[in-house]
């Protein structure tokens, strides 16, 4: 008796769960055009399925693909993200969210700005190599702490002891490698340090071939809190 009532109370919390897909569904289909099911995608086509994502969450409209039990159910048996995003550990910039995008979509890879290390290069070839992920989007935002600190750093000459310290010395170069210009000078080792990661990316031994081959494009972009505009800067 107990199981025949768990069991239909579970048909019914299911039930309503469907509903509320359903209704969700039905919202978003008049608030958004239906995203593009994500799969293997060229560069260019991957750009535009994030460009796509981002107007929906800055303008309020997400669609909230992928998210259902089907999607849920599909990715027991394996993935196949079509971008590879870099991005700050920074929770004002999630990242699923702001491409508005669900369940194996995205190969996420965050540290505090950006910094890259063997783990986050080692996660990155695996994304291209394994997963074949044709686009990698790294990804800055405006008031990134991690680069304030460096900056700081950079004006005091004092970098903070531990592993906050490793990465404050890891931001340092492109710091220094940028034009102070007074009030921007945050704002332009920002852009600057996620170029610097592309860059270096590109130039990456395992992943220049796939660039070379055009397989892969690697991209720089910023994230502005101010309006939730992703900016892609080249
Ligand atoms: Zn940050």
């Amino acid at each position: 008796m107990a199981i025949s009532r768990r069991s239909a109370l579970r048909t019914s919390l299911l039930s309503s769960a469907g509903l509320l897909l359903a209704g969700g569904a039905a919202t978003a289909a008049s608030a958004a055009p239906a995203p593009a099911p994500a799969q293997a995608a060229d560069p260019d086509a991957a750009l535009t399925l994030l460009k796509e994502g981002n107007r929906r969450w800055r303008t309020f409209r997400q669609a909230h693909p992928h998210e259902d039990a089907r999607r849920r159910a599909a990715a027991v048996e394996g993935q196949s993200p079509f971008a590879l995003v870099l991005g700050c550990a920074d929770s004002r910039v999630p990242t699923e969210h702001v491409f508005d995008r669900g369940v194996g979509d995205l190969f996420v890879t965050r540290s505090a700005g950006q910094v890259l290390d063997e783990s986050v290069l080692g996660s990155i070839v695996y994304g291209v190599e394994h997963l074949h992920i044709p686009l990698i989007v790294v990804m800055g935002h405006a008031s990134c702490g991690a680069v304030t600190a460096a900056v700081e750093a950079h004006e005091s000459g004092q970098v903070p002891e531990g592993h906050v310290g490793y990465l404050v010395e890891q931001l340092l170069p492109v710091v220094e490698a940028t034009p102070d210009s007074g009030d921007d000078f945050v704002d332009d080792c920002i852009s600057a340090n996620a170029l610097d990661i592309a860059e270096a990316l590109r130039a990456d031994p395992e992943l220049s071939g796939h660039v070379d081959s055009g397989d892969l494009r690697i991209v720089a972009a910023r994230y502005e809190l101010d309006g939730s505009a992703v900016n892609f800067l080249d």
